[in-house]
């Protein structure tokens, strides 16, 4: 799906959504003169009392980076939480010898778990799907009718942006949307994660309009920061195939730092 839905800008295709490179930096993120311009919001606005907060994450880790912070404040506040896996991210070190897929995936179980815990949401209900990681895009009707099954009214669903630019986080908010279209009063908060590294600020493929800022603040930066740690298999570069980290500073600066987006 290439073409905008409906009140979203223009994305363009997937080809001008690819992640290579360096990607834009986070100092050129936190020097952008747009951000005063953006609606702020509140964890009580985003997830009012009595709503639960779902967060549908491709791979482990992506639940931290893209709403670490907001599952740390929900859990402060006592909302109700659900975490929905669509894959254990067992394709992030391919042909590794450190890594075999078995063991990577049970890594990444451990590490979202230690993560929960670092932010203070160890009461968060786990639902795995277990869709092969990178195919997701294939699975979209099994990705489907698992959402269908635990969205309830009233949530507030969070997921990938629908056009992150990664296929596997497109696939998940694209079937997301659709998914919470059909349930009466649920609704969605879309988070950019690779978007940071292939966007520009105030980029025009990007509905600002429809942002809503999370501002941290130190109790759930802090939060989330230790909990971006615990997933040490994305954080350390991989000896026997030589490849870098997936997450080096760079990229974790990028996503770790005080404001939190939401696209509604
Ligand atoms: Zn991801």
């Amino acid at each position: 799906m290439s073409a905008a839905a409906a009140g979203f800008p223009d994305p363009g295709t997937p080809e001008d959504r690819v992640i290579a490179g360096q990607g834009t930096t986070a100092a050129q993120w936190r020097a952008w003169m747009g951000w005063p311009g953006l609606q702020a919001a509140t964890v009580d606005e985003l997830v009012p009392a009595g709503h639960r907060l779902v967060v549908v994450a491709p791979h482990p880790d992506d639940e931290v980076l893209g709403s670490g912070g907001l599952l740390a404040g929900t859990a402060h506040a006592g909302r109700e939480q659900l975490l929905v896996a669509v894959t254990d991210g067992q394709g992030s070190h391919p042909g590794s010898l450190r890594w075999p897929e078995k063991e990577l995936g049970a890594q990444r179980r451990r590490e979202t778990a230690a993560a929960l815990r670092v932010l203070g949401a160890e009461a968060c209900t786990v639902v795995r799907i277990g869709i092969d990681d990178g195919s997701i895009a294939a699975a979209r009707a099994e990705l489907a009718d698992a959402l269908a099954a635990v969205v309830r009214p009233a949530d507030v669903v969070v997921s990938p942006w629908r056009f992150d630019g990664h296929p596997d986080h497109e696939a998940v908010g694209q079937t997301a949307a659709a998914v919470i279209a059909q349930v009466n009063g649920a609704s969605h908060l879309e988070a950019p994660i690779w978007a940071w590294h292939w966007a520009v600020p105030g980029d025009r493929r990007m509905p600002w309009q429809r942002a809503a800022v999370l501002h941290l603040g130190p109790f759930l930066a802090w939060r989330k920061g230790g909990a971006a740690r615990c997933f040490t298999s994305q954080l350390e570069p991989d000896p026997s195939t030589g490849a870098d980290a997936i997450l080096p500073p760079s990229v974790v600066a990028r996503l770790v730092h005080s404001r939190e987006v939401f696209f509604r």
